[in-house]
């Protein structure tokens, strides 16, 4: 017998920050020996999970219009310096490639990208000549380096990280802002309703939007420490890059006129790090199954006396079936007992587990234990696909039912500056009375992060030209003075 496996066990509420460093070591999501600070390996229990979020977000932009492309991953600085704010941003964050060979100094220095606005932007002012040309709608799947001087953690923050940017062109100013609703839209179709993962947008207030950029709404979602972590962004240019880059077009009356820019950009590194944190529990993973690297597992209940070659070519065969039906299916025939596969299956999220031991067998049924609520009944064999057909939805809904719930009541309200003290240390969101959301807001933001490390994060969006009402009279938190917006404060990673 191999060594007993005892399984995963660590109170996430509690200890999120063992839960989250040992699963991804225990569940083999990451290997961060690689001896770079913030560059990790992507295992493939967790590269088959972050490819298939890809694909869901690439339909849904392929759906809505946007084409695939892929531009070069090195950009000459002077390309990266004709945004001067965006330069000014991004330059402290930078890898720079300097040298060619062994001694070919370059004249220019060159960017990795860490973001493609301006490796884009050149080539898309030769691109657009006429209203015709528009709209563009381009996005690429793509890492992108960030020279991270803080502390970095696998998928929630590397040196190196995995996403989608699009980068969408448009003749008018309404155009970019239909598509900035489009890209919350997609947001919430893609993370709420496919991988269950709640969030909330927020109207970023002026000093923490992107740079470059006129507005950013950013999608928030919530950690099991109850901090928040911001997931994609959606950011409306205006003419800002267009002036800069010179993207220009001719309208249908022959005018020269900038066109408007917006982009959109999903880190699924990222989103694959809230995805496994909100989703799990003590046991580890537990994750939606069009997501899960190993959807079905086998396990044959062998018997140490009895003959187990028909046992074992029964779950081959089944195995084979299933396979066929697109569902990655494996068969643990390691000569751990049963209740160390168990564990193991359990730990890595695979959302059904198969068990077929020789009474089963005699009956053409089989044993089917369900990840989501540990739920296990018996079923004749012959209908195993009508069962998982009808278990994939409901495996979605419990994991999103849960934390909908959850998430919905980590929200709380603070009328002065020692009662946010107080409602910030329950964790999650506290909303608050604000005077400005423009640069005359810092200083109450300022004043809130000294205090309480914790951040304004915005206006909570409802459409354009509307959010949450303030009360007749009501003062800002920070200085008093009268309040005009209510925003959202918490800690965040
Ligand atoms: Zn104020």
């Amino acid at each position: 017998m191999a060594e007993e496996d005892k399984g995963f066990n660590i109170d996430k509420e509690k200890n999120f920050s063992e839960w989250f460093t040992e699963i991804v070591s225990y569940a083999e999501l990451a290997d961060q020996r690689y001896r770079l600070k913030g560059f990790i390996v992507h295992m493939p229990n967790a590269a088959i999970t972050e490819k298939r979020m890809y694909a869901d977000m690439e339909s849904s932009l392929e759906t809505h219009g946007h084409k695939p492309a892929r531009f070069p991953s090195l950009i000459p600085e002077h390309y990266f310096a004709k945004e001067a704010e965006h330069i000014e941003n991004f330059a402290p964050n930078v890898f720079w490639v300097t040298k060619g060979g062994t001694d070919d100094e370059f004249e220019e220095k060159l960017a990795m990208r860490p973001t493609s606005e301006t490796a884009m932007y050149d080539t898309y002012s030769q691109w657009i000549r006429s209203h015709r040309d528009l709209p563009l709608k381009i996005y690429q799947s793509c890492q992108v380096w960030r020279y991270e001087t803080k502390h970095t953690r696998p998928f929630l923050r590397d040196r190196e990280f995995h996403w989608i940017e699009a980068h969408d062109v448009f003749a008018t100013a309404e155009e970019a802002w239909n598509q900035v609703k489009e890209d919350m839209e997609m947001t919430y179709d893609v993370l709420r309703d496919k991988w269950g993962l709640p969030i909330i947008f927020f109207h970023r207030p002026d000093w923490d939007k992107f740079a470059g950029g006129q507005h950013s709404f950013a999608a928030d979602a919530l950690m099991p420490d109850k901090k928040v972590l911001q997931l994609p962004s959606t950011h409306f240019y205006g003419q800002n890059f267009a002036k800069s880059y010179n993207i220009k077009f001719l309208d249908e009356n022959e005018k020269e006129k900038y066109a408007f820019q917006t982009t959109f950009g999903p880190a699924i590194s990222r989103i694959y790090a809230a995805l496994i944190s909100v989703h799990g529990d003590n046991k580890g993973l537990r994750l939606p199954f069009g997501l899960a690297p190993t959807q079905v597992v086998i396990v044959p209940i062998l018997k140490a006396d009895a003959d187990s070659t028909t046992l074992l070519q029964e779950c081959y065969d089944l195995q084979t079936q299933l396979r066929e039906l697109d569902y990655r299916t494996e068969v643990d025939d390691s000569d751990k007992r049963p209740g160390s596969k168990y564990y193991y299956w359990e730990a890595r999220g695979t959302p059904l587990r198969i068990e077929i031991g020789s009474k089963e067998l005699e009956k053409h049924e089989l044993t089917i234990a369900r990840r989501d609520n540990g739920k296990k009944e018996t079923i004749k064999q012959k209908d195993l696909e009508t069962y998982i057909e009808k278990a994939v939805p409901e495996i979605l809904k419990t994991l999103k039912d849960q934390t909908m719930k959850w998430f919905e009541g980590n929200t709380h309200e603070a009328t002065d500056f020692e009662e946010l003290g107080k409602q910030l240390e329950k964790g999650g969101f506290v909303k608050v009375n604000f005077c400005s959301r423009e640069k005359d807001g810092l200083k109450c933001a300022d004043k809130i992060g000294e205090a309480y490390h914790a951040e304004v994060r915005g206006t909570k969006f409802i459409e354009f030209g509307k959010e949450e009402r303030v009360a007749n009279g009501a003062k800002c938190i920070g200085c008093g003075k009268e309040a005009k917006h209510v925003m959202y404060v918490a800690k965040a990673y």
